[in-house]
């Protein structure tokens, strides 16, 4: 069963309806889980529920016909606050999160209480999370804070001290094959269900993947590593950084697009490890398999395990908004380095 338009995460919505139907409704919520699966909207289909002056709380059910649940669904409910980083901030600053304080301590508007989503959490600086951390201790009567991030690890602990943090899973493979079919993402049944296999649970891991500039870069660079012989690293970070570019103009895309790159990488790899393994790895892709089998012949399998660790490691330091030429040029040196046998 499906919540309106969540797909995929029916435990959640169960765990959080108990807490509303016992009347212990958490003042502030921290949800946490990869990137891509779907927590924000669900954040937003929360505030509906929160906000309608239809269904009663203990329901945690909007009825999406009310003037409230439509305010919400449109996003122009006077009680309804949504901050995210600014698209050409690294950071979440700190006079988005103390306007949000100021807003939420004034009187609702329409009805007893006022709800705010805090998108791209984990993009706090240490400023910004003090000035929300003010807000939390003295919650304003009825509101609710949600804040939407991916580790519980990237808040300070005085902040998830005060939330009940909701883990979100990686969807499953149905429901991201239905969603992307819902968004139309996808122009068949089939050509959903290939993607949502490769996606590993994230919608927009799915979508990028769909990508065929990104399809095309991407066996480019695996056959490239998977050549024997030096590899040019400053070259191979110039290209990447270029690459990674022409994604847009602004921030996310790019972030999204490096995103991908690493994580794609970390799967070839881990690919290898099955493959030397004599294992069929998890969503195999037939195109990657000699790429696969020259590294595994190659390589140890440890070099290989750290190969993948790498990528990971690249991907970690992307989401910390490390400077991307320098992370570029760090982690390609690393890939030449691991990837001709030296630790
Ligand atoms: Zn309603």
């Amino acid at each position: 069963m499906s919540w309106g338009p969540i797909r995929g995460h029916d435990r959640v919505v169960e765990g959080l309806r108990k807490a509303a139907s016992g009347g212990r409704f958490p003042h502030a919520l921290l949800f946490v889980g990869p990137e891509g699966i779907g927590k924000r909207t669900f954040a937003r289909r929360l505030a509906q529920a929160l906000l309608c002056e239809r269904r009663p709380e203990a329901e945690l059910d909007p009825c999406g016909e009310c003037p409230s649940c439509r305010q919400a669904a449109s996003g122009d409910h006077p009680d309804l606050y949504e901050v995210a980083r600014p698209e050409e901030k690294h950071e979440l600053p700190i006079a988005v999160i103390r306007a949000l304080g100021h807003d939420l301590s004034l009187k609702p508007m329409r009805g007893s209480r006022k709800v705010a989503i805090v998108d791209d959490a984990d993009a706090m600086n240490e400023e910004a999370a003090n000035a929300f951390l003010k807000t939390l201790e003295e919650p304003p009567e009825g509101a609710v804070l949600i804040l939407v991030g991916t580790s519980a690890e990237l808040q300070l602990d005085t902040i998830v001290s005060r939330c009940r943090v909701v883990r979100f899973e990686p969807l499953p493979e149905e429901d991201l094959a239905a969603i992307l079919v819902d968004l139309g993402r996808a122009d068949s049944a089939d050509e959903a269900a290939r993607l949502a296999r490769l996606g590993e649970g994230s919608v927009s891991r799915a979508v990028g993947l769909a990508d065929p500039a990104l399809i095309d870069f991407r066996r480019r660079l695996v056959d490239e590593l998977a050549a024997p012989g030096p590899l040019d690293a400053p070259d191979l970070a110039r290209r990447l950084e270029e690459f990674i570019k022409e994604a847009g103009k602004e921030s996310l895309p790019q972030r999204t697009r490096a995103g991908a790159i690493f994580q794609e990488l970390a799967r070839f790899y881990r690919a290898v490890l099955w493959q030397a393994a004599g294992l069929e790895p998890p969503a195999p892709d037939p195109i990657d398999r000699r790429a696969a089998e020259a590294v595994a012949s190659r390589l140890e399998p440890e070099d290989v395990f750290l190969l993948a660790e790498r990528c990971l490691e690249a991907e970690y330091h992307l989401r910390r908004r490390v400077y991307l030429p320098l992370l570029l040029d760090a982690f390609t040196r690393d890939l030449g380095r691991l990837g001709s046998g030296r630790r």
